[in-house]
């Protein structure tokens, strides 16, 4: 069975007994990948049974420094994270309710320790919201058996999605695995489940008791970042500034983009120079923003209450942000694509390089490729890329260095603020041609043309490779074939490692080989 087939036999194994439990002293919700207080699903319902037991509500989040090295969590990320968890705390404080922040040493130890913990608040409800990942799922059924043979409930919401995942099935009953077909039976979901947008309100405000009572949990200070995931001091001078924590960073930015760069989204979304996205992904994936308000805020914005009408910037932002539920939709249907596995077998025999050279060359942004190096910098220098960049790198990495895209798909996850399990494996499926609906393996990107295409007049690629400053003109997509080699060897700029069209080729080769051995 599936990982989340495992977790729901626990939950309705357990579900008897879970009516039973009755309100003790206090209702607890574990915060994970939803740290916000506004539309947040299991948070609301947390604290509408508190509220009608007349009980307090306590917020707990609780991490192991082995879930962000197994996660491979960027320390942007952990840092991001860290931040957010000091606003969260200030906001529930005003509410009177305490978040306990607690580390444990080993992931393990995580739902023995949350038990523990409850029964010395005096609490035996836990409500979260569902994480799709598999390890979570699994660790989330095993919470379900223990929380059953200790008198205690666990309440699961469905809430990161805008659609559950497992609901939309085709006409045949099959999950989809094509995007377009997919979105259109999404929005056709939406528009027939109006529920699905409606917002969930921010917890009520505790009884005055419980500062008194639970006094020592309003003294809990968030920790530092284990070691290995901590910033240097340049990095928190440079970082910080570009991603401000916490939901109302969240909320300003939507309201900013909503009310803005929305209406020429479609027409400007591919060009990396100019700031025409959102730039909300940080807070969709730390769950600083959910995805309803998102969508419900853009579809507001609009002249139509239809999410496929009106306004085509509006329109094309939706289907992106669509995109998220979709690779969800994904893992938990074909968890195995996010283990390290193609989506079809027979891409399994690839012979993949694994030539170090080029793979330090890449992750450095010294390919001799303005275009895949003024990206490669970008990630370093913010820990964030522009989509259309993405599949650039992604595809020159998969196809004209054939290398395994599951090193770059690490290599994303350790330094992007945005790291997320699905899509990040969804992104480099499609670009490497090895994931749901991707595109076709003969389909290689040539990094020319999409320079030219993308960044015509190379302001991006000059923001972020100083070395090509002083080329001018139309040369700063590939100095050294059009008479700027003087001046990009002179600044240091490095030549090609690979030739495109003989890549290109080796690259169609090899997937032929390896597809019909497979
Ligand atoms: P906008 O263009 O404003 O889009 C709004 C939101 O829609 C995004 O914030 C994101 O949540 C969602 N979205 C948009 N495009 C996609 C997409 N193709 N797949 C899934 N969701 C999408 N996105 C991540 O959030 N985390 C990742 O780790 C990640 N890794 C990627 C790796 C590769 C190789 C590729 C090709 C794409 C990856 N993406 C990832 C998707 C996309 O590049 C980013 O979501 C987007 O660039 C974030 O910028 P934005 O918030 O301004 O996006």
């Amino acid at each position: 069975p599936r990982p989340i087939e495992q977790l729901n036999a626990a939950l309705t194994e357990a579900s008897t007994q879970r009516a039973g439990v009755k309100v003790k002293d206090a209702v607890v919700h574990w915060f994970k990948w939803d740290l916000r207080t506004r539309d947040n699903r299991a948070l609301a319902q947390a604290s509408e049974m508190a509220q009608q037991a007349g009980v307090p509500l306590i917020g707990l989040y609780i991490v192991s420094p082995q879930d962000f090295e197994a996660h491979l969590t960027a320390p942007i990320r952990v840092d991001f994270t860290l931040r957010t968890l000091k606003v969260l705390r200030e906001d529930l404080a005003k509410l009177d309710i305490p978040l306990w922040i607690e580390t444990v040493e080993k992931r393990t130890m995580v739902p023995g320790r949350i038990a523990d913990l409850m029964e010395g608040w005096g609490a035996n409800h836990l409500f979260a919201n569902m994480e799709y990942e598999v390890d979570e799922l699994r660790r989330e059924a095993k919470i379900a058996r223990l929380f059953a043979s200790r008198g205690l409930a666990l309440h699961l919401a469905h809430d990161t999605c805008v659609v559950p995942p497992g609901r939309l099935t085709s006409g045949s009953g099959k999950q989809y695995a094509v995007y377009t077909p997919w979105f259109r039976a999404w929005i056709r979901h939406v528009h027939e489940n109006p529920e699905l947008l409606e917002l969930s309100e921010p917890p009520a405000k505790n009884p005055s008791s419980a500062r008194q009572r639970y006094a020592a949990l309003f003294d809990c200070d968030v920790p530092l970042a284990p070691e290995s995931k901590r910033l240097t001091p340049e990095e928190e001078k440079r970082f910080r500034p570009l991603w401000p924590a916490g939901e109302h960073e969240a909320e300003k930015r939507l309201q900013k983009f909503c009310n803005g760069d929305i209406g020429g989204y479609d027409k400007h979304r591919n060009i990396p120079s100019t700031p025409s996205t959102s730039n909300l992904s940080v807070h969709f994936a730390s769950g600083t923003l959910s995805a309803r308000t998102a969508v419900r805020t853009a579809r507001d914005s609009n002249n139509t209450k239809r999410l496929d009408g009106g306004h085509s910037g509006i329109q094309t932002w939706i289907s992106e942000v669509a995109w998220r539920d979709f690779y969800k939709h994904v893992l938990v249907h074909w968890p195995y694509v996010c283990m390290n596995k193609p989506f079809k077998p027979e891409y399994s025999n690839i012979e993949w390089s694994y030539n170090q050279d080029h793979f330090k060359a890449w992750t450095e942004g010294k390919t001799g490729y303005p275009i895949v190096d003024a990206a490669m910098r970008q990630l370093r220098g913010m820990g964030w890329m522009h989509n259309r960049c993405r599949m650039i790198v992604a595809s020159f990495l998969s196809k004209d260095l054939l290398i395994d895209w599951r090193m770059g798909e690490r290599f994303f996850m350790e330094h992007l603020v945005d790291g997320d399990f699905a899509s990040n494996n969804g992104g480099w499926g499609f670009a490497a041609s090895v994931g749901v609906d991707p595109q076709p393996y003969f389909r290689v990107f040539n990094p020319l043309l999409q320079s030219e295409k993308f960044d015509p007049e190379g302001e991006y690629i000059r923001a972020w490779v100083p070395e090509l400053r002083g080329v001018v003109g139309k040369a700063v997509h590939d100095p050294y074939a059009r008479g700027a080699g003087k001046v990009a060897a002179k600044a240091g700029y490095p030549r090609a490692v690979v030739e495109h069209k003989g890549a290109r080729e080796r690259a169609l080769a090899a997937y032929k080989r390896g597809i019909e051995s497979g």
